[in-house]
């Protein structure tokens, strides 16, 4: 498969072997009582990342981000930061800031006391707090707002003046726990970019755990995928999208079709597999797989094309009905019935204003798709 690399900048240390990763989780399990919440999880994170953490609900995304902020220690396994075991540092001590999705900020301060709050208690000589807090309050665009109480913001400017706070002291790595979970989509939306800048400017490693895959997308250099206390896969954004290492990650990100079957022949990087129904697909990028596995090919909606005729020279077509379909505007996708049953979700781009091939529903129709528009899975 050709490599998928990181399209938002060069910065790949992850790919360069010379390169020490600055946080690194080590075999690390948290149990509470008899459930166990994070599981034998190793994972490495380098200086000036944007790293996410992606999972649902209960998957142990804030239980990794409080043991890395010192809240709470691991069961057993080690975490290093820049080399040193974090083990039993208090986590005022550590250099790195948390920032809540609730934000805590404290209602009856101003916005600039807020901001200047940890260095005060740091005992930081108040002409010195002055010029950190302007320098911040310039920084998230609210020169205007620093007498200010909360109460008087808006949730956007809330949630940049608590960022304005964490970033203050000038820790090394900042930890966000869904960040943006109490914004409304636009404002989220414009804040991804916000952050993205933001961490660009100030040069620093950010970590942050969300719910929300377009968010991770979006933001992160990599991601990695939490499920049940487990490391799914960690990947940048293109590698999780074109090439997931298992059904749960292709199914979790994104949409994505499956073709179910057995490993019939394989030659190279490429298997022959016979589904249920006795059609065959003939794809690349066939990973581990071996002759009699039971596999799946992975291929996402956008990569499989839709014809009233079967199209001339491509080696893996099916036919079907429209069974549903959806006109977005800036694309169409269709459900396909396939005659063995199987519903195939293909979207296609309205690049032109009339489409030349109209499908509409109860058609019979073909899907087509390139041997190399997916990847074979065997987990
Ligand atoms: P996430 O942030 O991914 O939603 P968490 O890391 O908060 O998940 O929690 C992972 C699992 O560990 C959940 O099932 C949660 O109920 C459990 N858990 C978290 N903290 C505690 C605790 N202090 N005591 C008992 N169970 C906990
Ligand atoms: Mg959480």
């Amino acid at each position: 498969m050709k490599s998928l690399g990181s399209i938002r900048r060069s910065f790949a240390p992850w790919n360069d072997p010379s390169a020490r990763p600055y946080i690194s989780f080590e075999n690390v399990t948290k149990v509470f009582g008899d459930f166990t919440a994070v599981d034998k999880l190793s994972l490495d994170i380098y200086e000036r990342e944007f790293f996410a953490l992606l999972g649902g609900s209960g998957s142990g995304k804030s239980t990794l981000l409080r043991m890395l902020a010192g809240f709470d220690e691991p069961t057993s396994g080690r975490i290093l930061l820049d080399g040193q075991d974090l083990r039993g540092i208090p986590p005022y001590k550590r250099p790195l800031n948390m920032m809540f999705q609730s934000y805590a900020l404290f209602p009856h301060m101003t916005v600039e006391a807020n901001i200047g709050f940890g260095l005060k208690q740091e005992g930081m000589p108040k002409a010195d707090i002055d010029a950190r807090v302007t320098e911040m309050l310039k920084l998230v665009k609210l020169e205007q707002f620093g007498k200010r109480k909360p109460h008087q913001l808006s949730g956007g400017q809330r949630q940049r003046v608590a960022l304005a706070r964490a970033v203050a002291k000038r820790p090394k790595v900042l930890l966000l726990d869904e960040p943006l979970g109490a914004l409304d989509k636009k404002l989220r939306e414009e804040t991804q970019f916000e952050l993205m800048d933001l961490q660009q400017s100030l040069g620093l490693t950010f970590i942050i755990v969300t719910h929300d895959q377009e968010e991770a997308m979006t933001m992160a250099d990599r991601i990695a995928i939490l499920d049940k206390g487990h490391l799914m896969q960690v990947a940048t954004p293109a590698e999780i999208y074109e090439a997931p290492a298992s059904r749960f990650v292709a199914n979790f990100v994104g949409n994505v079709n499956m073709f179910e079957g057995t490993v019939a022949a394989r030659e190279e990087a490429s298997v022959r597999i016979t589904g249920a129904s006795g059609a065959q697909i003939l794809v690349e990028n066939a990973g581990d797989s071996a002759p009699g596995n039971t596999v799946a090919f992975a291929v996402r909606p956008e990569k499989i094309k839709v014809s009233s005729k079967r199209p001339d020279g491509v080696v893996n077509a099916m036919e079907g009905e429209i069974y549903d379909l959806a006109y977005l505007g800036d694309m169409t996708v269709y459900h396909v019935r396939l005659d063995d049953g199987q519903v195939v979700k293909a979207s296609s781009l309205n690049s032109s204003r009339v489409a030349d091939d109209q499908l509409t529903w109860n058609d019979r129709a073909w899907i087509s798709f390139q041997p190399d528009a997916g990847v074979v899975l065997t987990q």
